[in-house]
């Protein structure tokens, strides 16, 4: 299995400044944690490319383009959290175009499976706006071009970082060709994410989000998994998984209150391999979102590459999480999808 990456010191240039969390040496951090992983052979890199135009416009209004484009040689904010460096549009256009060409490389059988380890993230920005650290939405726009331009009717988007994709969820809310899957913690930001929002017309339970309480771990996430994704994945019958892999709902993050493991990390990627296997061999491509703890991020990030890479270490988790009772808002959030899938 050859699993391709995207990774550039380029990434490090969106300067969020000395204070932010989101910052370059997130990016160095996961380098470093990459270098001394025995498995770093089976990774390719890939080479990097900016969107164009007519990429981002199918996701962003052209308002939102001109907004962040009128960045570019400046230090300013889109919005309280949201700050742009001189080469922020620049470094943001390659973040989005890169996992673009790695979705086209997995889609040829060039790679099995890919990570683009970008940033800046983008699952919080919407059609219209930038906001919570995010300038475009790389997921959507991943997820346009599948479907746009390469003739794809069903793409799955998971989304497990710690806070609700308000951005991707917004984007493809009447999209009846995306199913998107979160899971996040609930009260947090950006506040959205509700159990009930299920999405509009012909896309009604194309959404589905599993708020978790905070202190929710390895166990409960894998639930929402087993319970509720698989079942629905294998009705959709996903022709191409897009993952928001974010890593701030491990338990060593200072912005989540969950209780995620490095270990977790890999057992949720087993699972979306396993479904990979099933309808799209070798098509599942993780774009990084947040993670701020930058030891626990490069632990976890090779832990999600070790499993694309067809290690299988997490078994017995995924056991116990099979025998232990269902949680409450799985429970709800099953309830919810089975108005929309047959969930025996
Ligand atoms: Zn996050």
């Amino acid at each position: 299995m050859t699993v391709g990456v995207v990774r550039d010191p380029i990434f490090q240039e969106h300067d969020t400044g000395p204070y932010h969390c989101e910052v370059g040496s997130r990016l160095a951090a996961i380098d470093e944690a990459i270098v001394q992983w025995e498995g770093h052979g089976a990774l390719d890199m890939l080479p990097l490319r900016p969107a164009s135009e007519e990429e981002l416009a199918r996701v962003h209004q052209a308002s939102h383009l001109r907004r962040v484009a009128g960045t570019a040689g400046r230090n300013t904010s889109l919005d309280p959290d949201t700050v742009c460096s001189p080469r922020s549009c620049e470094v943001a256009l390659l973040a989005a175009g890169s996992l673009i060409g790695l979705c086209d490389a997995a889609l040829s059988g060039e790679v099995d499976h890919g990570f683009a380890l970008v940033r800046p993230p983008g699952h919080h920005a919407t059609s219209t706006q930038a906001m919570g650290f995010c300038l475009f939405n790389n997921v959507a726009a991943a997820a346009a071009h599948l479907m746009l331009k390469r003739g794809l009717e069903r793409v799955l988007v998971v989304d497990w970082d710690v806070h609700h994709g308000n951005g991707t969820e917004d984007i493809f809310y009447s999209e009846s060709r995306v199913l998107y899957f979160s899971t996040h913690q609930s009260p947090l930001y950006p506040g959205t994410g509700q159990v009930g929002a299920v999405g509009h017309g012909s896309a009604k339970g194309r959404t589905i989000n599993v708020p978790l309480i905070p202190g929710r771990g390895d166990v409960e996430q894998l639930q929402a998994f087993e319970h509720i994704l698989l079942p629905v994945a294998r009705q959709f019958r996903p022709q191409f998984i897009l993952v928001s892999a974010g890593f701030d709902a491990h338990r060593e993050d200072p912005l989540g209150s969950m209780m995620v493991s490095a270990a977790g990390y890999a057992a949720l990627t087993q699972r979306l391999v396993e479904i990979s296997q099933e309808f799209c061999p070798g098509r599942v491509v993780a774009a990084l979102e947040g993670g701020y703890n930058q030891a626990a991020l490069g632990r976890s990030v090779v832990a999600v590459l070790g499993a694309l890479a067809g290690q299988r270490r997490e078994d017995q988790l995924m056991a116990v999480a099979s025998d232990t009772e269902t949680i409450a808002e799985v429970a709800k959030a099953r309830e919810v999808a089975g108005r929309f899938w047959d969930l025996p």
